[in-house]
């Protein structure tokens, strides 16, 4: 049996969101990321690429980070892992106070899991289990916005349904209430052209996305345990990005239907959007928020579903009102020391004024991507770059799913040292905080002029 890596992986590694046939079609080579600095992956054969979407979506401050594999390595020499079963440790302990205190949840708690599905099923779970134990076991029900992704565990697959993704596993699904996304380039209600090349300046919005959201509480509130939404941005339909004040309009609907509002922050938190929450932006304080992806700045998988203590007053006293969930790897204290080390960088290299330069060299740069013919909708959200390639810019009428857009400019992306995956006809550009300006400026080169040859062809 030959030891070739690209063998072995032939034979035995199966990776997700990839179709098998693609991946072992022959002459297709993966690349294989060998190391990483900065803003730079490397592959087994030396050739550097620009990581364009930071690792799908988790690398903040970059590969090889002093602060955070310090962390890492200074926290493996104590001890790698132990249970958070009836024990605690140090690491576990300050994280969950520095996230409560920076993400504005004090009074609060911090609920570790895993990744992001888990900290949004936590979520889920403490929410009807708050209501059950504390009087309304009547509300049941999660409202959800229509393209929502929120992992791939079956209760965040329940209120993030994706036609094909999920297609298979539909009677193992709840029921769920749906609302539509408001999403404006493709708003139900409005085909009002954009005023501006900012997509999100309408002329005639009536705010009928906040409406639809009033008539379902209405309909539905009082069985309602949560609405769950992606604040601002909706990341794996498309990067489709919310009108200003929406997720304001609808939290104190949420509110007043004595339902919680469940704000799925696992690619939005941590300045993605450029404040540490998207709901910040809105002045909205959600009663739970679930992290993972730049949690740990990108190093290790770890979930944190935020609770206000309020919340989690509906869990005190005995064995009947306890939360029975977690995992063996709950707390881990190597991805605690990294999430610690995360938040001290923010702090330390002022992070959140580098993402306003760096988002505004982006959103210069990007402009180049309206000279494309079939440019629909070029938006961008703090360090989210999306570019929609449309078959008519008139009608906006999208690209056939089989002609793989998106995947097809990657691909040559690729060929040219950039990174990226897209969705569908939708181009995503996600840099890393710590790229320069120059790398950002590449990104965006790189990424246009791999649009411009395959739209050619
Ligand atoms: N929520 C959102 C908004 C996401 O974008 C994702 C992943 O892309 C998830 C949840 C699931 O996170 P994970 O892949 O870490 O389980």
């Amino acid at each position: 049996m030959s030891s070739d890596a690209w063998d072995l992986d032939r034979r035995h590694a199966w990776h997700p969101f990839t179709p098998f046939d693609e991946w072992l079609a022959p002459g297709h080579e993966p690349v294989f990321v060998e190391s990483g600095r900065g803003a730079v992956l490397v592959d087994r054969e030396g050739r550097e690429y620009l990581d364009g979407n930071s690792s799908i979506w988790t690398n903040l401050h970059g590969h090889g980070h002093p602060r955070i594999a310090g962390a890492i390595k200074a926290q493996l020499d104590r001890i790698a892992h132990s249970s958070y079963l009836g024990l605690a440790h140090e690491p576990g302990a300050r994280l969950a106070a520095e996230l409560c205190r920076r993400m504005g949840f004090d009074p609060g708690r911090a609920f570790f899991s895993d990744d992001g599905s888990t900290a949004v099923e936590a979520a889920l779970k403490l929410a009807i289990q708050y209501f059950h134990q504390n009087g309304a076991p009547e509300r049941t029900l999660f409202l959800r916005v229509g393209g929502g992704y929120h992992g791939d565990t079956l209760g965040a697959v329940s209120v993030g349904r994706s036609e094909v993704f999920h297609r298979a596993y539909a009677p193992l699904l709840f029921p769920t209430e749906e609302v539509s996304s408001p999403a404006c380039y493709r708003c139900p209600h409005n085909r009002a052209q954009p005023e501006a090349a900012d997509a999100r300046t309408y002329a005639q919005c009536n705010r009928e996305c906040v409406g639809e959201v009033a008539a379902a509480l209405e309909r539905r509130g009082a069985g309602t345990a949560a609405f769950v939404i992606e604040p601002r941005v909706q990341g794996a339909a498309g990067m489709t990005m919310h009108p200003e004040g929406y997720l304001a309009g609808v939290a104190p609907l949420v509110r007043e239907a004595g339902a919680f509002l469940i704000a799925d922050e696992v690619l939005t938190g941590f300045g993605r959007t450029g404040t540490m929450l998207a709901s910040e932006k809105e002045g909205v304080a959600p009663d739970f928020v679930a992290l993972a992806k730049g949690l740990t700045g990108g190093y290790l998988p770890m979930g944190a579903t935020l609770v206000r203590e309020a919340v989690a007053d509906g869990f005190r006293g005995g064995l009947e009102r306890t939360f029975f969930h977690g995992h063996s790897y709950t707390g881990n204290p190597l991805g605690c020391a990294a999430a610690r080390a995360n938040l001290e960088t923010f702090e330390a290299e002022r992070t959140l004024e580098t993402i306003a330069v760096r988002a505004e060299t982006l959103r210069k740069a990007s402009q180049v991507f309206w000279t494309l013919p079939n440019a629909g909708d070029v938006r961008q959200e703090g360090m989210i770059l999306a570019v929609e390639l449309v078959r008519d810019r008139a009608t906006r009428e999208p690209f056939p799913a089989a002609a793989r857009l998106a995947h097809r400019i990657g691909e040559e992306a690729r060929r040219h040292g950039l990174l990226t995956r897209g969705l569908g006809g939708t181009l995503f550009l996600l840099p890393p905080y710590c790229s320069s300006d120059a790398e950002v400026e590449r990104m965006v080169d790189i990424l246009f002029r791999a649009a411009q040859k395959v739209l050619a062809e």
